[in-house]
């Protein structure tokens, strides 16, 4: 995948969600999206940070994105539902969703690890991406050709020491993900499937390698291609599948 090289309008009229639209990989795939033509919706909690990107976008002449204000820790359901008529009122149907927020949690033993921390991580990782998949489907039932992608990582694919909670929630989102694709290939065109950026420089990264140069690591900008490639119609037909963003990164 190492050559592949999106259209310009690769999105051109989709309707795409990002989680954690605010900052980094989510920020650099909301920008990616709207410069590939898509209607972008940043949800995340720190609207100031929303408010940065949808003027990007709009300076920038891109489709007029919207901004959902949504933490992810503590919703009701009844905010959800409101995510859902917001969408629909506004959009009629959904082409896109991207679940990118996430929490790093402690990087600590599980014999130690802080069990209020524990919910959180699995509350913003897991349970909140579940029930905004849920709200979300029947506005991705009426798109000629969706796709869902979940944010794994390293260590939601091979345990790790340490990192407790955010790995165990990435492994749920790989579980999620693939149960997903499971009951809707056949009945529907939803694709669903997972993507592991690798090491990016974000304050994510920076917050679990605080030593590390960060310049050795490649920028959310540099991923794009991939997030591009499952967002849009060139992943057709490809479901059920752990995509690594890094394959998609042109050798330098
Ligand atoms: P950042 O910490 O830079 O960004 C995370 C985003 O999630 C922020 O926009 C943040 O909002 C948002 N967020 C966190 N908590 C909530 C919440 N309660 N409600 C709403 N939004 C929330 O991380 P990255 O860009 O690095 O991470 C993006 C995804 O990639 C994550 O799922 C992460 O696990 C995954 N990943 C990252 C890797 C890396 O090396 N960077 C490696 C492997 C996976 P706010 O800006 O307001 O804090």
């Amino acid at each position: 995948m190492r050559d592949y090289a999106p259209d310009n309008n690769l999105l051109k009229d989709r309707i795409i969600m990002v989680t954690g639209a605010g900052d980094g990989i989510g920020k650099a795939a909301a920008l990616s999206f709207a410069r590939h033509g898509a209607s972008v919706i940043l949800l995340g909690r720190t609207t100031a940070k929303l408010e940065k990107v949808y003027d990007t976008i709009e300076a920038e002449g891109g489709p007029t994105p919207a901004i959902l204000s949504f933490n992810l820790l503590s919703p009701t359901p009844e905010n959800y539902q409101a995510v859902y008529e917001t969408i629909a009122q506004e959009f009629g149907r959904l082409d896109g969703l991207l679940h990118n927020a996430g929490d790093l949690g402690n990087l600590t033993p599980i014999e130690q690890y802080d069990a209020e921390t524990w919910y959180r991580v699995m509350q913003i990782n897991v349970n909140a991406a579940f029930m905004l998949t849920q709200c979300c489907l029947p506005l991705l039932k009426k798109s000629a050709d969706a796709s869902v992608v979940f944010t794994s990582s390293g260590v939601g694919r091979k345990g790790r020491a340490y990192w407790g909670a955010y790995a165990v929630s990435k492994f749920a989102n790989e579980g999620m993900m693939q149960v997903l694709a499971d009951e809707l290939e056949g009945s529907t065109d939803i694709r669903v499937n997972s993507l592991n950026p690798g090491a990016t420089h974000t304050n994510m990264r920076s917050k679990a390698y605080p030593g590390e140069d960060p310049d050795t690591l490649p920028e959310p900008e540099d991923l794009m291609p991939a997030y591009l490639y499952l967002l849009g119609p060139d992943s057709q037909g490809t479901t059920g599948q752990q995509l690594d963003a890094r394959d998609f990164i042109k050798a330098q």
